[in-house]
């Protein structure tokens, strides 16, 4: 027996449930509202979404635990406490939507469209000089499912690109780098730079007023992670100061972004509503359903979440 627990509408929880009822054939995958007491002590899966954590609480005899997303920094303290391996979602098709997402809004930072919409709007003709993208770099943080797809996507789209994670990476084409000592060199000429590392403890406010110090005058941020990975004030002194000449934010603090929040209206700032890389039902049901499966068939729970290391 699987629950489905979710804090989704009905329509988007119905999707789900026919979609993985129609692939998880041997099982029964319901929501956990219309769970009955005999139901809920026989299941040993829980599928998540956003769940409110004591929900879970009310399946005493889970195994494990599958997000159907990618990012899961809400969940590991919970998970931690429960005792509960967390599986999160790897799925290509995210990897791509997260690397295209990486070149269209590097693209356009590089294309300088952001500064053609306000010479439109002040009516005002001036032809900024082209760079050729082989002299923009774009450095990636994080070199994970989708850091290295989003960093391999603009190299070949001929920039000069640059990852940083936590442990040593060879990429064709890419300078891998790690450590304080490797971020210092990465950064130094970096132009724009993309987030796309969890949000842990050593994640927490990592982009501050010290590293910003460290990119040159002008250089550009992309947050595609979460809101928590940017010190917020420092970002506001960066761009308001012109250290930063521009920052692409598809997280916020407070989703959806309420009406009063200064990000709206900062001229240095392009407010995405959290759209770069969406959970596509049809090929993350497949890569759920096979997990399932192959647990039922062979007892092995799919490699998960590191909960010590926090992603
Ligand atoms: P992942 O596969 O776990 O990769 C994380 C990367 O970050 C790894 O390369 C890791 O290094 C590196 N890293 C972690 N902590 C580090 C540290 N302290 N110093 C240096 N590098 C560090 O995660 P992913 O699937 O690529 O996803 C990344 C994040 O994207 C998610 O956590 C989520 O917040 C966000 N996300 C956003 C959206 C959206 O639509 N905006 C959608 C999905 C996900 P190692 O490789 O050495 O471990």
């Amino acid at each position: 027996m699987i629950a489905l627990v979710t804090q989704l509408c009905e329509t988007e929880n119905q999707q789900w449930l026919s979609l993985l009822n129609g692939l998880i054939c041997d099982d029964d995958v319901k929501l956990l509202d219309t769970m009955t007491a005999a139901e809920k002590r026989a299941c040993d899966i829980a599928i998540i979404a956003n769940p409110k954590v004591d929900d879970l609480t009310q399946l005493p005899n889970l195994i494990w635990v599958q997000s159907l997303w990618a990012g899961v920094e809400s969940l590991v303290k919970a998970m931690q406490e429960l005792d509960l391996p967390l599986v999160r979602l790897i799925d290509p098709m995210l990897s791509q939507a997260m690397a295209e997402a990486a070149l269209a809004w590097s693209l356009y930072l590089h294309r300088d469209m952001h500064r053609y919409a306000q010479f439109q709007a002040q009516k005002t003709w001036h032809q900024i000089d082209y760079v050729e993208p082989k002299n923009r770099h774009i450095s990636v943080l994080g070199l994970g499912a989708l850091g290295q797809e989003a960093a391999k996507a603009l190299s070949l789209q001929g920039f000069k690109v640059s990852g940083w994670s936590n442990s040593k990476k060879q990429i064709d084409t890419i300078a891998c780098y790690q450590g304080e000592e490797g971020l210092k060199a990465m950064l130094k000429d970096t132009h724009i730079l993309i987030c796309l590392l969890p949000l842990t403890p050593d994640t927490k406010n990592l982009l501050n007023d010290h590293f910003f110090a460290q990119l040159p005058y002008g250089a550009q941020v992309i947050n595609f992670a979460r809101a928590g990975v940017i010190d917020r004030q420092a970002l506001f002194t960066a761009l308001d100061s012109g250290k930063l000449s521009h920052s692409v934010l598809d997280v916020f603090e407070e989703e959806p972004l309420p009406q009063d929040s200064p990000y709206w209206t900062h001229p240095s700032i392009t407010v995405l509503p959290h759209i770069s890389a969406q959970t596509n039902p049809y090929s993350a049901s497949q890569i759920v359903a096979n997990n399932v499966l192959n647990y039922r068939e062979t007892g092995v729970i799919p490699g998960g979440v590191n909960i010590n290391k926090g992603y």
